[in-house]
């Protein structure tokens, strides 16, 4: 009877251990941003090889960043003050770039920030929703604008509910990105970041600190996701030579992120204006400036979910016809959220003229480089992607 006893709460104390350690599992933070040099060439086995031949394989690649771009582009914005809704939204809509905008969630309603002591008139609810559907990134900047790192702030609510409120007010988000407020933040923070934001920003607001971290670092090619640097272009940094770092972060193919506060066109209120505002005309050089490299411009949210998703897709041959390939391309993450369809290219092994290429019955646009790679985008969710012959 003893025995048994014992038994059991050895068993149990196994148990507690087990699941403690689970859950204790470290969340991947750090990412490597490959350039397309360190991207070692990749094959799946088309079929089973006679015996003493060489099996017959397929060449891929997943690009480094989407349509095979030499470097990826973020436009950030800090507060939701009215001048991002009034100034820069439509100057973007312009150009057709979408950017991320990351809100005080708790005030949005009430319509003002008090930034030490000065008022700031933020952007509404409906001004939020107008900018997503237009397909602009929501995100947050906390609940409050608290620094974090201060004493007595409930660091869980500041990040929980702020999401919460997000994912309320925009029911058709379905995972959210965090900026810190001051960009102050630690790892205990960063883990509990993870528990509601899928990446978030960081920064300093001194391009002198983004240079050594990104530029001079060695070790800059490895990111963390939740404390993502970023270069703070304000109205007392204008003058600092950010294009010519902006051009180094291009030919090193890396992510150049940009922090943004106040627009100003000279015609809108002083107290609808976001910190150290930048004019118009300063803020159209810089999208003149990113527009002329080969940057992947797109929202936050949507180069964290690549690199998360390239960091483990792979692609693998369900079967191969004289007519057809059916390949797959899966990252084992959730697919609800890692909905970022990734680039790849292959080198089909038959020397067809024409294809078709279609994933979920849906036509999926293709073209050929001069080298004879066939390079496409699909969501790497696993589901069959046909390739067919059609000359
Ligand atoms: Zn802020």
């Amino acid at each position: 009877m003893f025995r048994k006893d014992y038994f059991l709460i050895f068993f149990f104390v196994v148990l507690l251990f087990t699941t403690a350690c689970a859950t204790k599992k470290p969340i991947k933070k750090d990412f490597y941003l490959p350039s397309p040099e360190d991207i070692k060439e990749k094959y799946i086995a088309v079929e089973e090889a006679e015996p003493g031949q060489p099996s017959k394989r397929i060449y891929y690649k997943v690009a480094p960043w989407y349509g095979f771009k030499k470097a990826a582009c973020s436009l950030t914005f800090d507060d939701g003050t009215r001048d991002q809704y009034m100034v820069a939204f439509p100057e973007m809509e312009k150009r057709n770039i979408k950017g991320t905008f990351f809100l005080i969630t708790r005030l949005v309603r009430r319509s003002y920030w008090m930034d030490d002591k000065l008022k700031r008139h933020l952007f509404s609810w409906d001004q939020a929703r107008q900018l997503w559907v237009a397909g602009h990134e929501i995100g947050s900047h906390s609940r409050t604008h608290k620094d974090l790192t201060k004493r007595g702030v409930n660091v869980k609510r500041e990040l929980g509910g702020s999401s919460e409120k997000i994912l309320k007010e925009i029911p058709s988000v379905i995972a959210v990105t965090l900026s810190w407020p001051y960009w102050r933040n630690n790892e205990e923070h960063q883990d509990l970041a993870s528990e509601h934001y899928i990446s978030a920003r960081a920064g300093t607001g001194l391009i002198e600190n983004y240079v050594e971290n990104n530029i001079d670092n060695p070790k800059s090619r490895v990111i963390n996701l939740y404390a993502v640097d970023s270069i703070c272009i304000r109205n007392s940094e204008i003058d600092k030579p950010w294009k010519s770092y902006s051009n180094r972060i291009w030919e090193d193919g890396k992510w150049f992120v940009l922090c943004f506060h106040g627009i100003d066109d000279g015609r809108i209120d002083q107290d609808w204006l976001g910190w150290e505002p930048l004019s118009i005309s300063q803020f159209r050089d810089i999208l003149n400036h990113i527009e002329d490299r080969d940057f992947w411009i797109a929202p936050f949210g949507m180069v964290s979910r690549y690199i998360r998703e390239r960091d483990s897709a792979t692609l693998a041959l369900k079967a191969s016809r004289s007519s057809y390939y059916i390949l797959s391309l899966d990252d084992g993450l959730d697919d609800a959220v890692f909905n970022q369809p990734l680039s790849i290219e292959i080198k089909i092994p038959e020397k067809w003229k024409k294809y078709r290429v279609s994933q979920r019955r849906i036509a999926i646009d293709h073209h050929i480089t001069k080298e004879g790679y066939l390079r496409f985008s699909v969501l790497p969710d696993g589901s069959d992607i046909f390739i067919e012959r059609v000359e």
